[in-house]
């Protein structure tokens, strides 16, 4: 039990390559943690599959878990997919400090459903979407009519209903 809640407590503080700012506890990717034959498995689920930094955070956490003298395997969970809803509320506000908007829950199945993104800088509501992905595909560039200030908006990411 100890090595499990040592690996949790470790893998879940590093830090998201992508989105500096968050965790990896607080993107809410690493689903389970248990031992097995002294080895703490670490299942993961990547953010958006397909998204390049997932090779790389499963790197990072089996390095830094060997560097505590933990023997890990990391398990890459598909299924179910993430989401955007698995974000910590410390997450989103993290985002936000950060001059990140937090995804927005469109609460609509329209994948061309456009939401209104709120400016993290001062909140207003008059953005536009300057282009659909940002500094990286989860993300996509927004500027604020009102201060305008360009940044960034995390996208809201919703499983694909069947
Ligand atoms: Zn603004």
């Amino acid at each position: 039990m100890l090595l499990v809640d040592q690996a949790r407590r470790i893998a879940e503080s590093i830090n998201d390559p992508e989105v500096p700012v968050l965790t990896l506890g607080d993107l809410g990717v690493i689903r389970d943690i248990y031992e097995e034959e002294g080895c703490a498995v670490v299942c993961i689920t990547p953010t958006y599959s397909g998204c390049p930094a997932s090779d790389y955070i499963n790197a990072l956490v089996s390095q830094a878990l060997e560097q505590a003298g933990i023997k890990a395997f990391i398990k890459t969970v598909l299924s179910p997919a993430w989401t955007t809803d698995w974000l910590s509320e410390d997450g989103k506000q993290k985002l936000s400090a950060y001059g990140i908007a937090p995804p927005v829950d469109s609460q609509s199945d329209d994948l061309f459903f456009e939401p209104t993104v709120p400016c993290p800088n001062c909140q207003s509501t008059h953005t536009r979407q300057l282009a659909e992905f940002g500094s990286t595909p989860c993300k996509a560039h927004y500027q604020c009519l009102t201060c305008k200030e360009p940044f960034d908006y995390f996208k809201c990411f919703k499983r694909m209903s069947a």
